[in-house]
């Protein structure tokens, strides 16, 4: 992480103890994808393992089952939701009827690639003493039945009190790893596919590091478990090209996968450390969406909350209750960028998608 983001991310006061936590952190995020790429450069990753993948797969169908939360009125926040904007909390919690409206069909498949890739990518993980031995350093720590620790069977709802507000926070990790090199040490890992291209995910990782929304997942975790760091995990599902890709004429520079003889690296682990800063940061936050699911008024509607719109599924609804006064500075503030040099930019985009939208 570049020394931008660490500021951007913890403020001046923490960068100089962050700045040994990353330097640390970059050569266990290099040991994490070494250990990663031995287990897959082998030709026994192709096969599982009877044994393994008949615990690995009794712990799933044992957690097949459905436990609604305690009927304590408390606003619960999972984990992988902590990065909602106000609006959206509320009518979740005001029970405001999810929309299902069919989607683009290649996105379903997306969602089921990434579905699919992470339990194989777990059962793997289950598989790396028997097959990397001693070089297996990060190996899934066992919960106290005897299960991986990793999903349903870590799953913690914890109430918490911040700022005089009551809510619950509802945690289910990919997975929680041992490290052989220090028995008394935990990583939370968390594991994202990117479906934008290998160059892309590259790109975008080297200059902003792992993503804001992620990071807010893992502080959650880390506030439940008291474990502090860890890593996200990308995986680009497009691959760079079987062979080099470097003399073929047919594909524009920026578009190559493959740079001084070796493949673009598809796989990226991002070690993160978790701050009480990003802890208190992030409570003040939900305490305060909390409050306002409490206090029973329908937040109001502003530009950047549209930034938060692609996975929203209350959008019909959202804009049903828009106000006239909400409306009309949204078109204004739309009308505005289109004409400067936001115009095409992300923000603008994201505004004329959220007004574009049907009631
Ligand atoms: S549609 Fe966008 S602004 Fe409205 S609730 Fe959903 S995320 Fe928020």
């Amino acid at each position: 992480m570049n020394n931008d983001a660490l500021t951007a991310l913890y403020g001046d006061n923490n960068k100089r103890i962050l700045m040994d936590k990353y330097e640390e952190g970059a050569e266990l995020a290099q040991l994490f994808q070494s250990q990663f790429d031995a287990y897959y450069a082998s030709p026994t990753s192709s096969f599982h393992d009877n044994k393994i993948a008949r615990k690995f797969y009794e712990q799933r169908l044992r957690h097949i089952n459905f436990t609604p939360y305690p009927n304590d009125g408390l606003v619960t926040f999972g984990a992988s939701g902590t990065n909602k904007c106000d609006r959206e909390i509320f009518f979740k919690n005001a029970k405001v009827k999810v929309e299902k409206t069919p989607d683009i069909p290649f996105r379903g498949r997306q969602r089921r690639v990434g579905s699919a890739v992470i339990e194989y990518l777990q059962l793997d993980i289950a598989h790396m003493e028997k097959r990397l031995g001693n070089d297996a350093l990060f190996t899934f720590a066992i919960a106290s039945d005897g299960d991986y620790a990793m999903e349903d069977a870590m799953q913690v709802r914890q109430v918490i009190e911040h700022n005089g507000v009551k809510f619950a926070i509802t945690v289910k990790p990919d997975g929680i790893l041992n490290y052989a090199n220090d028995p008394e040490r935990r990583f939370i890992f968390e594991y994202k596919t990117k479906a934008s291209g290998v160059v892309e995910m590259n790109g975008k990782l080297d200059y902003n590091g792992a993503q804001a929304d992620h990071l807010r997942q893992v502080t959650a975790e880390a506030i439940v478990y008291g474990i502090n760091e860890g890593f996200v995990v990308y995986e680009s599902m497009h691959k760079p090209s079987w062979f080099s890709d470097e003399e073929r004429k047919s594909i524009p520079k920026t578009r190559k996968t493959w740079y001084n003889g070796k493949p673009l690296p598809d796989f990226r682990a991002m070690y993160f450390y978790i701050t009480d800063e990003m802890k208190n940061e992030l409570l003040d936050d939900l305490s305060r969406q909390a409050e306002l699911v409490y206090n029973g008024e329908i937040p109001g509607m502003n530009v950047e909350m549209t930034s938060k719109c692609g996975f929203c599924p209350f959008k019909s609804h959202c804009k049903k209750v828009l106000m006239d006064v909400e409306l009309t500075r949204l078109i204004e503030v739309e009308k505005t960028m289109s004409k400067s040099n936001m115009a095409g930019k992300q923000e603008h985009t994201n505004l004329r998608n959220y007004l574009a939208e049907g009631v």
